[in-house]
Formats: C-alpha cells, sequence, structure tokens
C-alpha cells in the first residue's frame, strides 16, 4: 500500500514541508488520515515562473511526443489503481468499486488526450487573392491555472491535465484540499512517466488566496475551474484584470422528466441508481424528478424501495452500495433541506437524517408533496435527497425544469420520439440523455448553460479549450 503523503510539486520537485498545512479526514470516520502542506505566495511565484519557462520547449515538443508522455501516466494509473482507488475511497467517502471506476476513466482520459493532441489540423481557407495560402491555426494558449472540487478528486483534475498538456500548455493545478492523495497520485504518475520539470504543478493552499494570486499574474493566460456557481463567478470577476480565457464547469439541479409511457419499475430503479451514486455528490446527478401523474406513485415506489435497499457504510467495506458524505457541511445542508421540506408539508417517504454520529453518513432520502418553490427543487442538493414531483403535460414540465438558474444536465425518459424531439429542443441544459443517464465519456463535450457555465471540457473541446486561434496569411 502507498504511504498517504500528499506534497506539494513545483517545477519538478515534490515537497512534503511547509510552514502551514491543513489537516485531511476520512469521512467513514471524521479521523484525521493526513496533512496537506499548503503553498505560500513565494511558492506560487515559483510555480508561475517555472510553468512559464516550460512553456515554450513543451508547446514545441511534437505533439506525438507529448502524447507519448501522457499515454505513460495512463498506463502508470492502471498498474496503481487499486492502490489510488484506495486513497481516492479513504479521502473521499465514495465505494471502493466507484473510485477505481474513476481511476480507470481518468487513465483512458490521458490516453485519448494523447491521441487527440495530434489531431490539431487547423485548416486552409480558400483565399480571394491569387498566390495567397490562408491558415488557420490552434497554438497552445499559455501557462494554465486549474481548480478542481473534491467530489471526482481524479477524473476532475484528468480532464484539465491531459487537455492543457496534450494542447501543449503547461499548468498549475490547485486540487481541492480536503482529496489531496488522489491528485498527488495523478501528478506522480505524470512526473514517473518522464513529464519535464515545469510542465505540471501541483498546489494546495486556501482556495480563495491561490486562486487570487495566480489568476492575478498576467503570466496565467487561462483558467479552468470546476465547482460551485458562487466560486465559478467569482473566478470569472478575478480574470476579467488579464482577460484570461476561461472554462466554468459549476453546479447543475438536472430534472429528470418521466413520461406516462415509460415502464415507471425501470425509470424508478435506474433514476435512483443513479441519485444516490457518489451519494448524490456528482454535477450532473439527476436531482428533480418530475414525474406524469399517472405512474407517480409507481415511480415513487420504486425509487423508495431501492434507496432502502442501499447498504450505507465505509467506502472500503465489503458490500457497502452507498459511502458517507465527504464532509461535514454536507451534513449540514442536508439537513436544511429536510427541515425546509418539513415546514412546506412535504413527506419524507424514506430516510431523512443522518446515520450515527461517526463519520458524514446520511440516509438515502426522499421527498414528496413539495412545490417547485421548496428549497430541494431550486438548489442543488448535492446529496442523496430526492425529491419527486408530479406533472400533467409535457410543455408546462418542460417550462417547469427551466424555470431554473442553471442547466448543466437533464435526463427524459418517452419511447415517443415527437415528445422525445420536444424535449431534446426545449429542455434548456449542456447535456441531455434520454432513456439513458449515460451522458459523459471520454469522447464528448461536457459543460452547462446559463449559471451552469461556459466552455466544455472532454472530446476535442476539451483540447480545443486550451487553444487560441490564428490566421496567418502569406502572398507569395
Ligand atoms: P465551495 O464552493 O466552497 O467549494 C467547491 C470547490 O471549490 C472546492 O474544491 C473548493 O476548494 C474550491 N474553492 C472554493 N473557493 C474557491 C476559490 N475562491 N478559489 C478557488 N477554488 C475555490 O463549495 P463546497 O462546500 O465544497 O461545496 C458546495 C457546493 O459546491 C455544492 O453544493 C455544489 O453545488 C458545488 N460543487 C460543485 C461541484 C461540481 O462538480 N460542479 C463540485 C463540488 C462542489
Amino acid at each position: 500500500m502507498t504511504t498517504y503523503q500528499p506534497a506539494l510539486y513545483i517545477n519538478g520537485t515534490f515537497r512534503t514541508e511547509a510552514k502551514t498545512s491543513g489537516a485531511v479526514l476520512n469521512p467513514a470516520t471524521g479521523e484525521t488520515i493526513g496533512k496537506v502542506p499548503f503553498a505560500d505566495a513565494g511558492a506560487l511565484d515559483e510555480a508561475i515562473a517555472a510553468a512559464e519557462k516550460a512553456f515554450p520547449a513543451w508547446a514545441a515538443m511534437p505533439a506525438y511526443d507529448r502524447g507519448a508522455i501522457l499515454r505513460k501516466a495512463a498506463g502508470l494509473v492502471r498498474e496503481r489503481v487499486k492502490d489510488l482507488a484506495r486513497i481516492l475511497t479513504l479521502e473521499q467517502g465514495k465505494v471502493f468499486a466507484e473510485a477505481r471506476g474513476e481511476l480507470l476513466a481518468s487513465a483512458e482520459i490521458f490516453e485519448w488526450y494523447a491521441e487527440e493532441a495530434r489531431r490539431n489540423y487547423g485548416r486552409l481557407v480558400p483565399p480571394r487573392q491569387a498566390g495567397m495560402r490562408q491558415m488557420v491555426i490552434g497554438e497552445p494558449v499559455g501557462p494554465a491555472a486549474a481548480f478542481t472540487p473534491w467530489n471526482f478528486p481524479a477524473l476532475t483534475p484528468t480532464r484539465k491535465i491531459a487537455g492543457a498538456l496534450a494542447a501543449g500548455c503547461t499548468l498549475i493545478l490547485k486540487a481541492a484540499e480536503e482529496t489531496p492523495g488522489t491528485a498527488f497520485e495523478l501528478v506522480r504518475a505524470c512526473a514517473d512517466a518522464g513529464l519535464p520539470a515545469g510542465v505540471l504543478n501541483l498546489v494546495f493552499g486556501d482556495p480563495a488566496q491561490v486562486s487570487k494570486h495566480l489568476i492575478g499574474s498576467p503570466a496565467i493566460r487561462k483558467i479552468s475551474f470546476t465547482g460551485s456557481v458562487a466560486v465559478g463567478k467569482e473566478l470569472t470577476r478575478l480574470s476579467a484584470q488579464h482577460l484570461q480565457r476561461t472554462t466554468m464547469e459549476l453546479g447543475g439541479h438536472a430534472p429528470v422528466i418521466v413520461c406516462a409511457d415509460f415502464d415507471p419499475d425501470l425509470a424508478g430503479k435506474v433514476a435512483a441508481a443513479g441519485k444516490y451514486r457518489n451519494a448524490g455528490q456528482v454535477c450532473v446527478s439527476p436531482s428533480r424528478f418530475f414525474v406524469h401523474e399517472s405512474i407517480f406513485e409507481k415511480f415513487t415506489d420504486r425509487f423508495v424501495a431501492y434507496a432502502k435497499g442501499l447498504k450505507v457504510g465505509d467506502g472500503l467495506a465489503e458490500g457497502t452500495t452507498m459511502g458517507p458524505l465527504a464532509n461535514d457541511r454536507r451534513l449540514q445542508a442536508m439537513d436544511k433541506f429536510v427541515a425546509d421540506a418539513k415546514a412546506r408539508g412535504g413527506q419524507v417517504r424514506t430516510g431523512g437524517a443522518r446515520i450515527g454520529n461517526r463519520g458524514f453518513f446520511f440516509e438515502p432520502t426522499v421527498v414528496t408533496g413539495i412545490a417547485d418553490d421548496a428549497m430541494l427543487m431550486t438548489t442543488e442538493p448535492f446529496g442523496p435527497i430526492a425529491p419527486i414531483v408530479p406533472f400533467k403535460e409535457v410543455d408546462e414540465v418542460i417550462a417547469r425544469a427551466n424555470n431554473i438558474s442553471v442547466g448543466l444536465a437533464g435526463y427524459a425518459f418517452t419511447k415517443n420520439t415527437t415528445v422525445a424531439e420536444k424535449l431534446a429542443s426545449g429542455v434548456r441544459v449542456g447535456m441531455l440523455g434520454i432513456n439513458t443517464l449515460n451522458i459523459a465519456s471520454t469522447e464528448t463535450p461536457f459543460g452547462g448553460v446559463k449559471e451552469s457555465g461556459s466552455g466544455s471540457e472532454g472530446g476535442i473541446e476539451g483540447l480545443e479549450a486550451y487553444l487560441e486561434i490564428k490566421l496567418v496569411s502569406i502572398l507569395g
């Protein structure tokens, strides 16, 4: 078993010692499992200087060679997957199988961008003038800074590292202080794969101070953030000073529309399985359930049965199907959602409370009988609470699904192709799954509309996010 000792990684050197540090907790026990060193202003400046210095050579390196390093990193993540998944579960809480799956998906992302780097083709545009050649070229935008959250400690950093490095950018990653071990291991895999010093740097610290410092530097040309809407807005504001490009992958509150023609038993089971993945701490988690009134009770019964059948426990324990919440803040938030629902006359069909007082466990919960203005319907719960409400007409439910400031993911279940088309064009989200919850893959873009952010990760869009366009016109 790898020892748990997250470190900073600056200019090719790991540093475990720092003047200040933070404690890392195991959410299944609430106990401290280690400490994470914080980078002070001097260390952040060193990271900026390293990313700046390494940029020209990395950008000039043939994409084939950059890809070879990323492919090697993918292999190392696969080789180490068991140890890494254990670290991920230990610091984040999700069940081991989910952690392993997340790491294997991360390996695949490294591999895919290793290949995609070679397909930054640009294009030739037929000129208006004889003897002229017009080339459109995608060039790496420069040193980038990325900020990632604790809910997917492997996948989110990987999307940013792989996209940036494949494009030829250098990167400073500030990963979540609550889950530093996984980010450290990913960076270590890149270092072991032969990444030159300064190309990838890893820092931790007070999030607001670190982001202000990094975004405040004109050397940083791209910001990529995954997290809450409020922080996304703040980082966008900070980026205005030097007009850095931004990719903002912010919160959602995904509607799930279950039409009358769909099997309520199947929809209830699939929807519940999606809802309780990672204890509901997923930005594309299905989280507002609109079910046609004719199948409402059948769907709800199946959903509740699924919730009751979950085995909540330590993600490392055999047989656990839902782990704890990642931190104490989420527990407190869950209490607020349940209290608001009850105060508005909602019925708690199952769950509704914390489990025990050791670790951050909360019961898989289902709430019915609330109006669309209840907190659970307007604010992303980011936890294992599912509100289920009825609807009558498709047009009505599309309007209700859209009546919210965010639009990341959405889902619908129907066998009627006309209704499916109507939902596809009517629901305002960045990603829509019809008869499936599987919307995220390595090859496809991942991003939201409205206050869920701007730009996409994943797919070719995840490479383009780190490129700027140059037009070169040559006459003669
Ligand atoms: P938060 O907004 O305090 O933190 C979210 C993430 O952003 C954390 O990793 C944190 O370290 C980082 N962060 C916070 N302030 C920052 C700053 N000024 N600069 C840079 N990074 C900063 O929220 P939280 O309590 O961790 O989670 C609460 C809410 O955040 C959730 O309810 C959910 O809506 C949202 N969230 C979304 C995602 C996602 O995948 N989109 C992930 C985690 C949290």
